[in-house]
């Protein structure tokens, strides 16, 4: 399923789920109802290097239409043996 903020307040998850239902609302991504999202496809990327948050989006900027052909649903960061990290660079020290 797509991440989506569908409510606000003070709801369950069930509560927000049933109302969709009820009412035929379909996503508005892929148009389906919601109960045809039965799972997530996911791809999982191995760092090869320390980076920014900032440079993993350009890298999957890139990338976006072959996910988008292969129905991929999202992208996660793995750990390595190597432990790299995406991090916020460090803040230059002010003199
Ligand atoms: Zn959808």
């Amino acid at each position: 399923m797509h991440a989506r903020r569908i409510a606000t307040g003070k709801v369950t998850f069930d509560e927000v789920m049933k109302e969709v239902q009820d009412k035929g609302i379909l996503c508005d991504q892929c148009h389906q109802p919601y109960s045809a999202h039965t799972h997530d496809t996911v791809l999982f990327l191995r760092l090869t290097r320390n980076c920014t948050p900032k440079e993993a989006d350009a890298v999957l900027v890139k990338l976006k239409a072959p996910l988008i052909a292969d129905k991929i649903d999202g992208a996660a960061m793995v750990e390595t043996p190597e432990k790299f990290r995406m991090n916020e660079p460090e803040p230059t020290a002010k003199k």
